[in-house]
């Protein structure tokens, strides 16, 4: 074994951090930890991962949930299709491996939601294939070792560094893909110093030696976020409140409250609705990763209920319905003003 793999290995074994899915290399939980945290921060999924694996135990379980219970254990999290997906590939797994996870890189690859890196992780750590996973963790670390001034986000540079670390995995592969991505988590952070005074591969590492390690991985100027404008209602009708779902886009099949395209004036809100009970409600941006939604509620009183509209009282909204984060400050301004 190179001596650079067997030192990042014992720092591993010493040093890694304890997760919930870190008890056991059963393929269902590595599986639902490796979908949760991609684009989440570990310490937002781990009470997520043990509500999840609560309801549901097993792969047959999350086969046969139901949508809406799905969206709701998924609320907050973001990036809803990665649940979706969970149930396709569950489904999947029952049909066409009798409920047993695949072990074959080339199979798990197949299932829905699950990309190289993901299809990496899980044959590697689970099964002790010679598989490696390449995330922008790995890639740092990767390319300030080299000192290295390669593009890091482009798809054939990530396939050249795959290449080059299959070449010098060990047998412990899980380990070794994980120390790598803990030590990218922990020590080898981005922006900003690298912890190289603590780092296990301080004197094998090419940019700490030149002292160019903080301004390798280089930064690429960020793309504008498309910006687009919604004015949302919130529509009562004496303690109730109207929701809809979401049929396309975005949010697919979430609850929101109703909304519009733009930003309307109190005018034009009480013509819509018929009403002279309109007033200004909050603002709320979110962010999504390629999109920036500025929002700009009103609430709107009501005499009549409009069918179009699934009509529910706060607490009924709160237990019942998955409400994209983006929408929550909104269900928050309710709350506040009108305490149940
Ligand atoms: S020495 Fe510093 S730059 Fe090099 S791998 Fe370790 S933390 Fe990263």
């Amino acid at each position: 074994m190179n001596e650079e793999v067997e030192v990042l290995l014992n720092w591993y074994d010493k040093n890694k951090r304890e997760f919930p899915w870190r008890k056991d290399k059963d393929p269902y939980h590595v599986w639902i930890s490796e979908i949760m945290l991609q684009q989440t921060r570990i310490e937002a999924v781990i009470e997520y991962y043990k509500r999840f694996l609560k309801e549901i135990p097993s792969i047959q379980k999350l086969s046969i949930i139901e949508e809406d219970k799905l969206l709701k254990l998924w609320e907050g999290l973001g990036y809803y299709s990665r649940a979706r997906n969970l149930k396709k590939a569950a489904k999947k797994i029952m049909e066409e491996y009798h409920g047993v996870f695949p072990e074959e890189y080339e199979d798990i690859i197949k299932l829905p939601g699950i990309g190289e890196y993901t299809a990496g992780a899980i044959s590697s750590i689970c099964f002790q294939k010679k598989e490696v996973c390449i995330d922008g963790n790995v890639m740092r670390v990767y390319v300030r070792l080299n000192n290295s001034n390669m593009d890091v986000q482009d798809k054939k540079e990530k396939k050249k560094v795959a290449r080059e670390i299959k070449r010098i995995l060990p047998k412990e592969t899980g380990d070794f893909n994980q120390a790598l991505m803990e030590l990218g988590e922990t020590i080898c952070i981005p922006n900003g110093m690298p912890k190289c005074s603590i780092c296990p591969l301080e004197r094998f590492c090419e940019a700490h030696k030149k002292g160019k390690e903080s301004s390798i991985p280089e930064k690429k100027g960020k793309k504008e976020k498309k910006e687009e404008e919604y004015t949302i209602f919130l529509i009562q009708y004496k303690n109730l409140f109207a929701i809809r779902k979401r049929d396309s886009g975005l949010l697919k099949n979430m609850w929101e409250f109703p909304n519009k395209k733009g930003i309307l004036k109190t005018q034009e809100i009480k013509k819509i609705f018929s009403t002279q009970e309109v007033e200004k409600g909050i603002k709320n941006i979110h962010i999504f990763t390629h999109k920036k939604w500025k929002m700009n509620s009103f609430l709107i009183k009501v005499s009549k209920k409009n069918e179009e509209y699934t009509w529910v009282t706060l607490n009924d909204l709160e237990k019942g319905y998955a409400l994209p984060t983006a929408f929550k400050p909104f269900f928050k301004y309710l709350k506040e003003k009108y305490p149940q």
